[in-house]
């Protein structure tokens, strides 16, 4: 008698090698028979028609704070993510003293656009070591969490004030070799660190006042554990990116570590500059080393309003000194004032055409009601003024709670990142899952590499897109018995329908701890999730109790 035994199913096991039809029985959380399956179950799901793959993996994730009050990270989990890597771009949370919280929420407002109140309010700080941490999140998960450690919070930890200051002095870096220690063996999966971000007072990310030798001794740390080094990287100049791998590649081959960076934008207008990246990429990787270049599958659509601070927003100094710092008034205000506008429709202007593309999502007033979904373009003409104009206009009718889109406004090359995609040296990955929730819906990837790059465009067959997100990556992150359906192994499994699955539209909810939205994605096409042999979502029931999550790749020793 097994626990579970899914039947009739297309297995694409992970492999990449062709799907057959077949069975899977699972007990004690692990999968027991692939085949013929003619014993009982306690439990039957029916996949005739379906596939059955592993559980998907995602890899660069923003889930730190969610997953206090969320264990399944939702939706992720219905779109069929059985495990998630949160703690990327040198940001996580732990370990952290108390009198630092309030630096690291302000970082992760700025950067990740994750909103204050919801660490307010959605957040008991009961821990401050990685060990406590990772307790604390194993009490109500329901997904598979691989954790990085943050450069930024160990200098934090170990520096204090002077981790935004300067460089480590050699003790300092013995220490942070330490705690590194610490973490890796209560289970992170590796470390992560940044060359691009600002904190909240646009000031660096202490990770970055590192210099190579600090970095050379910390993944020297990674390499008797074997783990990851993420770096977020300067993704908008090639030469410096290709500066950065190299660096990497030096990192992997001598502490024998795999290694990867993250986001690759593939423009319309730059594709040239993404051959230059990945060509050396290509390079380094048959020198022997590991360098996993991410890609993320969707385009890049934004959302925005001006009650928030935008990263639309974040190379117009003007505009983004008042969202930063100003408050709703103070955006009103300038908005007002003759001359302040001025400088902010110039400011803007500098920015070309964007604004000529957005589209009025969402608005308040009854009289406005009409413009939802038009073009701002086109009720600038209406209104005989200028685009950017009526942007300011509609903010001020709305309170400020006029909401714009801008579509496709970047790794908008299809064709290219499809060609990516299929490309064994590049990594699927870089949703940045859980963050920028006013900017956009970080789920419902998966669904999109398999509409649009498996189903319309063929740029891979569905074995090779279920291998690149299953096996390929709990190899590169090492993440044992996981990622192939196989006897003995743990079993993650998510069964969907290959000619529907999908993400759904993006929707505005009010779901996060106190009282903030945020937009997200429904998935289309996924039948049923299972974690750790149970479980834990059906299109048909929902959510089920199911906490079988684990902590990835667990506690050394
Ligand atoms: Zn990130």
């Amino acid at each position: 008698m097994f626990d579970l035994i899914i039947k009739n199913g297309r297995i694409v096991d992970g492999s990449g090698l062709p799907a057959f039809i077949g069975d899977v029985a699972v007990s004690d959380g692990r999968i027991r028979k692939i085949g013929k399956v003619d014993e009982q179950a306690k439990t039957t799901v029916d996949a005739a028609g379906k596939v059955i793959a592993p559980g998907f993996i995602d890899p660069h994730t923003h889930f730190d704070a969610q997953l206090l009050w969320d264990g399944a990270c939702k939706p992720a989990l219905e779109h069929g993510i059985t495990t998630v890597v949160p703690g990327n771009c040198s940001l996580s949370l732990a370990p952290l003293k108390a009198e630092h919280r309030k630096k690291l929420v302000g970082m992760f407002n700025q950067i990740e656009e994750m909103p204050l109140k919801a660490f307010d309010e959605g957040v008991v700080w009961d821990w401050q070591t990685f060990p406590e941490f990772i307790e604390r999140i194993k009490r109500d998960l329901t997904i598979n969490v691989a954790p990085l450690v943050g450069h930024s919070v160990l200098r934090l930890w170990v520096m204090g004030d002077a981790a935004m200051q300067r460089t480590a002095t050699p003790e300092e870096v013995v220490r942070l070799q330490a705690l590194l220690r610490e973490c890796l063996e209560a289970g992170a999966v590796g470390m992560s660190t940044s060359y691009v971000d600002m904190d909240e007072t646009l000031q660096p990310v202490p990770s970055r006042y590192a210099d190579a030798d600090e970095l050379d001794a910390l993944a020297c740390v990674l390499g008797e554990y074997g783990r990851m080094l993420q770096i977020v990287h300067e993704f908008y100049n090639a030469d410096v990116t290709v500066a950065r791998i190299d660096e990497l590649a030096h990192l992997s081959i001598k502490h024998g570590i795999p290694t990867t960076l993250s986001p690759i934008f593939v423009n319309a207008d730059d594709s040239g500059e993404v051959d230059k990246v990945i060509t050396r990429v290509r390079e380094q990787m048959a020198a022997g080393a590991r360098v996993w270049p991410q890609v993320q599958t969707r385009p890049i659509d934004i959302s925005f309003c001006f009650e928030v601070p935008s990263l639309l927003f974040i190379r117009m100094p003007k505009w983004y000194a008042i969202m930063r710092f100003g408050g709703h008034d103070d955006i009103v205000q300038a908005f007002s004032d003759t001359e302040r506008r001025a400088e902010l429709v110039q400011d803007a202007a500098a920015m070309g055409g964007v604004w000529e593309r957005l589209v009025v999502r969402q608005v308040q007033t009854e009289a406005n009601q009409g413009l939802v979904g038009m073009k701002l373009s086109d009720i600038a003409a209406q209104r005989n003024t200028s685009v950017i104009d009526t942007m300011i206009d509609l903010s001020i009718e709305e309170d400020l709670q006029a909401h714009f889109l801008l579509s496709g406004m970047g790794h908008n090359d299809n064709k290219k990142i499809g060609e990516l995609m299929a490309d064994p040296v590049v990594h699927i990955g870089a949703s940045d899952g859980g963050a920028h929730i006013l900017s956009f819906a970080t789920y419902g990837d998966t669904g999109y590499l398999f509409s649009n790059f498996v189903r319309e465009q063929g740029a891979l067959s569905l074995e090779s897109a279920v291998k690149k997100i299953t096996y390929d990556t709990a190899n590169i992150w090492g993440l044992s018995e996981r990622g192939l359906l196989q006897e003995g192994y743990i079993a993650d499994i998510t069964i969907f329908d290959p000619e529907t699955i999908a993400r759904d539209v993006e929707r505005y909810v009010q779901d996060v701890p106190g009282g903030g939205s945020r937009y997200v994605r429904s998935a289309i096409g996924v039948d049923t999730v299972i974690v750790g042999g149970e479980i834990a979502y059906s299109a048909e029931h929902g959510y089920t109790t199911a906490k079988r999550g684990q902590v990835l790749p667990g506690p050394t020793g």
